[in-house]
C-alpha cells in the first residue's frame, strides 16, 4: 500500500483483518501527517449536504462572500474544463444521486467506525449529534432540497427552532441571530489523527507492517500480474530497492497522479485547499458541546476533548507557503459569531494552531475506490470534503472487492472505471 493517511491506515486494517500480508509505505515518519493531520472532525451522515445550493458555485478572485469554490487567482484556460465539470456536477438535478451515494457511504462508514471502536475499545475524542445553523428564513428555504436528499437517503435528522437548537448548544452566542437548525444524529465528531494512530496499532497487531520515511517512486506492473514498487528510503546514503507484490492500493491522496501517469492512468485530480484553527477550550461553558456547521459559510466549529477546532475554506489549487490571512479571518469571524468565548486565543505564542492542507478532488465530486484497468493497481483517494467521514466504510468495501466478496453496500458509483481509469 502507498500512503498512511486516514484512507491508508483504515484500508491496511481491513486488509490485515482479511488475512492479507500488508505492507504500508509512507514517505513521512508516522501516520496522518498530511491531509489527515488537523483536519475537520465531522463524520455525521448528512453533513456534506449542499445546504444552500451554492456548494459548487465558482467564486472569482474578487468575490468577497458566499460558499463554493474560491479561485484565489484566475486559473489558466487549461483548467476551465475541469472547473466547469466540477461546478456542473452540483447542479440540482444531477446532484441528487451523487449526494445520496455520499450520504450512504458516510452512514455505512459511521457504523463500521463504531463497530471497530467497540471491538478494540478505542479511546479517542468524539461526540454525538451536530447542528447545521440557519441565520435567516431564506437559508431555511434554500435547505429544502438538501433535506429532501437526506430523506431519500434515509439519513436521520430533525429540524429545530432556534430555542431547541440553543437548548442543545447552550453556548451559542445569544447576540447572533439564529433562525433555526438541523440536527444530525449519531456519532458526528471524531478525531481523525487519533483514530489513525490507534488503528495503525491494531493493524500492526494483526500483522500489517508500516515502513515510514519511504517514498514509493514508481509502480511497474509485471507480466505475471504482480506489481513492482521502487522504494527510496529517507537519508543521504539510502539506496533505492525494488519489491514485488500481488497488488498495490494507492492511498496517496493528492500525490497519486505522477505514480499513475506512467501506467497510462491519467487522474483528473485537482487540489482544493482549506484551513483549520485549533486551540484549548478557554471556558467550557462557552464552548460547543459537540459541533455546529454554519450553513452560510460552510465553516464548522467542533469540540475535540479539551480543544476546539474551526474548519473551512474551499480554495482551488495549492496553498501558499503560509495560510492566507483572508482565509483565516473567515474562520475567526465565524467562531466569534457563534462561540466568542470558546477558545483560548491569547496566551503563550503558538497556543493556536493555524493549519492548511489540500483535499484531492475529482471533477464529479466523488472519490475513486476500487480496481483500475491496470491489473493489480487499486485506488482509494480523491475524497475531497469527506475523506475522514467515509474512511472506515470505503476501506471495508475495497477489502471486500479485493477478496471477491460482494460488499454490504453498493458503492459502484465510486469505481475508477467511470473516469476511464
Ligand atoms: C480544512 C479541511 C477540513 C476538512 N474537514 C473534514 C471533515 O470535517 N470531515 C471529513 O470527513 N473530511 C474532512 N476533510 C477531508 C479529509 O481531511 C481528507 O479527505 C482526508 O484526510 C484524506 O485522507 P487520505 O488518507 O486520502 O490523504 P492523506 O492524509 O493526505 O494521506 C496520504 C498519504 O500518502 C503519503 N504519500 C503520498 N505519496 C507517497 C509516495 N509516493 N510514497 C509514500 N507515501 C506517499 C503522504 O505522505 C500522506 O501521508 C477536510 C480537509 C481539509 C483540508
Amino acid at each position: 500500500m502507498v500512503g498512511a493517511g486516514i484512507a491508508g491506515t483504515t484500508t491496511a486494517h481491513e486488509l490485515a483483518l482479511d488475512g492479507h500480508e500488508v505492507v504500508v509505505f509512507e514517505r513521512r515518519s508516522t501516520v496522518a501527517e498530511v491531509a489527515s493531520f488537523a483536519t475537520g472532525p465531522l463524520v455525521a451522515p448528512g453533513w456534506t449536504a449542499d445546504w444552500l445550493g451554492d456548494q459548487r458555485r465558482l467564486r472569482l478572485p474578487w468575490a468577497t462572500q458566499g460558499a463554493g469554490m474560491r479561485l484565489p487567482r484566475l486559473p489558466p484556460a487549461s483548467e476551465w474544463p475541469w472547473l466547469w465539470q466540477w461546478s456542473q456536477a452540483g447542479r440540482t438535478e444531477r446532484q441528487t444521486p451523487a449526494q445520496q451515494l455520499v450520504h450512504r457511504a458516510v452512514r455505512y462508514s459511521q457504523q463500521r467506525r463504531q463497530d471497530i471502536g467497540a471491538e478494540y475499545e478505542l479511546d479517542h475524542d468524539r461526540s454525538e449529534g451536530m447542528l447545521v445553523l440557519w441565520r435567516d428564513d431564506r437559508e431555511a428555504d434554500l435547505a429544502q432540497a438538501a433535506l429532501n436528499s437526506l430523506r431519500e437517503a434515509d439519513v436521520a435528522f430533525k429540524v429545530l427552532s432556534a430555542e431547541q437548537a440553543r437548548a442543545l448548544e447552550p453556548a451559542l452566542h445569544p447576540e447572533t441571530t439564529l433562525h433555526g437548525a438541523v440536527e444530525l444524529q449519531g456519532e458526528a465528531v471524531a478525531n481523525c489523527r487519533e483514530f489513525a494512530l490507534l488503528i495503525r496499532s491494531e493493524s500492526q497487531r494483526l500483522g500489517a507492517r508500516f515502513e515510514f520515511d519511504t517514498l514509493v517512486r514508481s509502480i511497474a506492473p509485471q507480466v505475471d500480474g504482480r506489481v513492482e514498487l521502487t522504494l527510496t528510503p529517507a537519508g543521504p546514503e539510502a539506496e533505492s530497492r525494488n519489491e514485488r507484490f500481488d497488488a498495490v492500493v494507492l492511498c496517496a491522496g493528492a500525490l497519486c497522479p505522477p505514480l499513475l501517469r506512467p501506467l497510462g492512468l491519467r487522474l483528473p485530480l485537482r487540489t482544493v485547499h482549506g484551513h483549520t484553527l485549533s486551540a484549548a477550550v478557554r471556558e467550557p461553558l462557552d464552548a460547543p458541546l459537540s459541533a455546529v456547521l454554519d450553513a452560510r459559510s460552510g465553516v464548522s466549529i467542533s469540540r475535540l476533548g479539551q480543544r476546539v477546532r474551526v474548519a473551512g475554506g474551499h480554495y482551488f489549487g495549492e496553498p501558499p507557503a503560509v495560510p492566507s490571512k483572508q482565509a483565516l479571518t473567515l474562520l475567526y469571524k465565524v467562531l466569534a459569531d457563534w462561540f466568542p468565548g470558546a477558545m483560548r486565543l491569547g496566551g503563550p505564542k503558538g497556543s493556536i494552531q493555524e493549519w492548511q492542507a489540500v483535499r484531492a478532488a475529482m471533477p464529479d465530486g466523488l472519490p475513486l475506490l476500487g480496481a483500475t484497468r491496470q491489473a493489480g493497481v487499486w485506488l482509494n483517494l480523491g475524497h475531497e470534503t469527506a475523506g475522514w467521514a467515509m474512511a472506515c466504510g470505503n476501506a471495508r468495501v475495497l477489502a471486500d472487492r479485493l477478496r471477491g466478496r460482494e460488499p454490504d453496500i453498493d458503492l459502484g458509483g465510486f469505481a475508477p472505471q467511470r473516469l476511464g481509469l
